[in-house]
């Protein structure tokens, strides 16, 4: 029988691997190429179809940026860009991503339009897509081009980077799905207690997804969540959550969970990008944990189902429609802050911190209304801005500790 010190050097095997490769991000991507001799495919977005870019046998991996002083983008873009842009475009241009063999846009806000453009035109990959994807998501006008332009999408990778058959389209779709069910147990494990992660451990988990082969990351992640559940039900008797989640359904709406005395103060986080590692580390410190969030390299990149018994672009295009839409996209009938609500009551958050880039339009329209509605609900947040590159932790910590005081009380 596995005694309780041997689960916690198995979980921090594989925590130093993924960590190790959130802080080396592309090391990954090279290995994978220099060992398989297959494609590489940047993406920016969690809306990108990656499981079409896995069919035709490349790796996607996604780009997010890095805490990095700008030389080569400033002739390019203009200052009052969000840093994931400059930054991302500066790493292009001098040459630290050379390993891609292409980049795919996804049509998200009008930075992200532009970027491509100027990307295609200098940045020098020999694969350049765009998938414009419509502003509404409702409506069957909408639907019908979301698939549309997936097909499309679908034919034009064929070309060039490889044939994507339905066969091949499905088994990606299972493995993506098999990633997303492992992700929703990581998220519902922290749920029941914060404990078993730090929150800067675990969105580094999720953001590894994004860039390395995902049945590596199932395998990394079927240990982890094991070691996790093996020390769990020693601790504490009494059976682990369900699993899997409902094929098709967003991980809301869970049972509410309950922070328990002396626990950390349990936040919801809100933003675009979060790859501020250390920031993270400094909210455990203070005695604040992410319990949930709505990142886009967090839960609003796994947290949806692409149901598998359909047709695979359609099934990939109800992934796209359904979940919490990003600040992006335009949903009327959902509302956007009633879906996020659900989630902070459900996870137990007692306050929200919006983590949100500089110049980030659609996140800075968005903050009003989802403060109001938070604010009807008495739920304290906090709004911090931030750029990649200059991202002061002694300053951000004052506030947080003000935050997490507001909510002590
Ligand atoms: S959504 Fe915001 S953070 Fe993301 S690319 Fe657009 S402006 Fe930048």
């Amino acid at each position: 029988m596995i005694d309780k010190d041997e689960v916690s050097r198995l979980s921090v095997d594989v925590l130093s691997r993924l960590q190790g490769l959130v802080g080396d991000p592309y090391s990954y991507a090279r290995a994978w190429k220099g060992r398989t001799g297959g494609k590489v495919m940047g993406f920016f977005c969690h809306y990108a179809p990656e499981e079409i870019i896995h069919a035709a046998g490349a790796l996607p991996a996604r780009i997010t940026g890095e805490n990095r002083v700008i030389s080569e983008s400033g002739a390019h873009l203009q200052s009052y860009c969000c840093s994931l842009a400059r930054t991302g475009l500066d790493m292009a241009l001098g040459g630290d991503l050379d390993f891609l063999d292409g980049t795919v846009f996804v049509h998200t806000c009008d930075t992200m339009q532009r970027l491509s453009d100027i990307w295609r035109l200098n940045a020098g990959y020999d694969v350049h897509l765009d998938v414009v994807l419509p502003g509404r998501l409702e409506g069957d006008s909408a639907w019908e081009y979301l698939c549309r332009e997936l097909a499309s999408f679908r034919e034009r990778l064929g070309e060039l980077v490889g044939p994507v058959d339905d066969g091949a389209l499905r088994t990606s779709i299972a493995l993506y799905n098999r990633n997303r069910a492992l992700l929703a147990d990581l998220y519902r494990l922290r749920r029941r207690d914060p404990g078993v992660l730090p929150s800067d451990k675990a969105l580094m988990v999720v953001a590894a997804s994004a860039l390395m082969d995902k049945e590596e990351h199932n395998a990394l992640l079927e240990e982890l969540l094991g070691n996790i559940e093996a020390r769990l039900s020693g601790a504490a008797p009494g059976g682990l959550p369900d699993r899997p989640q409902e094929e098709g359904v967003e991980s809301r709406g869970q049972a509410e969970a309950r922070p328990q005395a002396g626990e950390k103060v349990r936040l919801f986080g809100i933003g675009s990008v979060m790859d501020q590692w250390e920031f993270l580390a400094m909210v455990e410190d203070v005695g604040g944990t992410v319990i949930d969030d709505d990142f886009c390299t967090g839960h609003r990149y796994a947290g949806v189902m692409a149901p598998e018994y359909v047709d695979p672009i359609e099934s990939i295009a109800r992934r796209i429609w359904d979940g919490v839409p990003c600040p992006c996209k335009h949903v009327t009938t959902r509302d956007r802050a009633e879906l996020l609500l659900e989630r902070i009551t459900g996870s137990g958050a007692e306050g929200v911190l919006f983590f949100q880039f500089k110049f980030c339009e659609p996140h800075a329209f968005d903050y009003p209304y989802v403060k109001k509605a938070l604010d009807e609900r008495g739920i304290p947040s906090l709004h911090l801005e931030i750029e990649q590159g200059s991202v002061s932790i002694p300053r951000l910590r004052t506030r947080v500790e003000a935050l997490l005081e507001t909510i002590r009380g």
